[in-house]
């Protein structure tokens, strides 16, 4: 009889455990994608081409709505690009592929600037 009654407090216990990892891995996301660009990846700034903007996956003209699963954190300069056009025709463009190649080979020399700088005096 305890045994039983422990099997279910486990039960419950991995319940209580799983919807607070998946809370919290959804928490995670939402906090990754108000600082990134969802298409390019670029981390937001606060002015030019990298601030952020609200973007609608499915355009308003396409008869996209304002739920939250229609709206994205997006740069400027890809939301300005991607305009009228749907995601899947803006996700496979030429722009968006030299725009990503773009953002990566800035984040890397600033990894490295980070690298350098804390094995010296700090
Ligand atoms: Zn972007």
């Amino acid at each position: 009889m305890s045994q039983l009654g422990s099997r279910r407090r486990w039960k419950e216990a991995r319940a209580t455990f799983r919807a607070r990892w998946r809370a919290w891995r959804v928490a995670s996301r939402n906090r990754a994608m108000a600082r990134e660009c969802f298409y390019c990846g670029v981390a937001f700034a606060p002015e030019g081409p990298d601030h952020r903007t609200v973007d609608h996956r499915v355009p308003k003209s396409q008869g996209g709505t304002d739920s939250l699963r229609n709206l994205v954190f997006a740069c400027y300069a890809c939301n300005q690009r991607k305009r009228d056009q749907d995601e899947e025709a803006f996700l496979t463009s030429e722009w968006l592929q030299r725009r990503r190649d773009d953002v990566e080979t800035r984040a890397v020399p600033a990894a490295r600037r980070r690298r350098l700088n804390g094995g010296r005096s700090g």
